[in-house]
């Protein structure tokens, strides 16, 4: 097992892990508000030790903040908390690792990462291409938060991956930026090849996964990867400088199995590893 036991944040870390449990703005099912608690939860059931990555959690320093008290009716209140919690793990030299929530808890992670890295990069592992202008006329809404990212980062700094679901307007611009890339391996090597040695901002939406290993999530989409593919992508950016990254989107109350909870968790443990690497 791996335990996310709360550390005393004034203990060494290298990591810092940030609940956010909001879910205000979804666009189908809700339930993301519990996806800290699930992914925590889970973790209880998980080896430290990943094969793959021959590197175990034992010897990664991270600590987690727990939860951030979110008022839900109020979204922009919810992302300046956000944003305070990860400016403030910046400050203290360590790592943010906000845990969702929606996706939109990414956009103040990756603004305040930004503020300090501003040759940042940023790849988005989704199932959806997330960059509408607006979704029923609002703007910060988690289908909006990659354009809303590329708003102050620029679409030339985006790179996104398993996208299968998005708007003929979303998938123009997507072309237009080049920003669509692929699991395969050699398009692995050309998206390792763009990040370079630039600071890496990696947002995992979980619904990237296919909804017969991930049904845990509010907008499920048939055609998704399985936990090799994940694996390899894991495996693929070995060496890269990430600065900050999150998972989102797990709703572990829409799968009465619990198993979208563990393969969540089991991300979480790879991109610890991957991040500490
Ligand atoms: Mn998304
Ligand atoms: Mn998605």
């Amino acid at each position: 097992m791996f335990d996310f036991t709360q550390k005393d944040l004034k203990d060494n870390h290298d990591i810092r892990i940030i609940g956010a449990p909001f879910d205000g703005t979804v666009s189908f099912r809700p339930g993301a508000r519990f996806g800290p608690a699930g992914i925590r939860d889970a973790s209880n059931g998980i080896e430290t030790y990943s094969p793959i990555l021959d590197k175990d959690l034992e010897s990664v320093s991270y600590a987690d903040a727990g939860d951030l008290e979110l008022p839900m009716g109020s979204v922009e209140t919810s992302l300046a908390i956000i944003r305070e919690a990860v400016e403030e793990a910046l400050n203290d030299e360590t790592i943010p690792f906000v845990l969702g929530g929606e996706h939109l808890v990414s956009l103040p992670a990756i603004q305040a990462v930004y503020e300090k890295y501003p040759d940042l990069v940023v790849v988005q592992l989704d199932a959806h291409a997330d960059q509408r202008e607006d979704y029923l006329g609002v703007k910060l809404s988690h289908a909006c938060v990659m354009k809303r990212v590329a708003e102050f980062l620029g679409q030339e700094h985006i790179r996104q991956i398993g996208i299968r679901s998005g708007t003929k307007e979303e998938y123009n611009l997507m072309h237009d930026y080049s920003t669509l890339t692929t699991f395969r391996d050699d398009d692995l090597a050309i998206l390792k090849a763009w990040i370079g040695d630039r600071p890496l901002y990696l947002t995992v939406d979980l619904d990237v996964f296919d909804p017969a290993s991930f049904p845990g999530t509010g907008t499920p989409e048939p055609g998704g990867i399985d936990w090799w593919t994940f694996q390899r992508f894991i495996t693929a950016m070995k060496g890269c400088d990430i600065v900050g990254l999150d998972a989102v989107e797990l709703a572990p109350q829409l799968d009465v199995s619990g198993c979208s909870s563990v393969l969540a968790a089991k991300c979480v443990r790879e991109m610890l590893l991957l991040t500490a690497s």
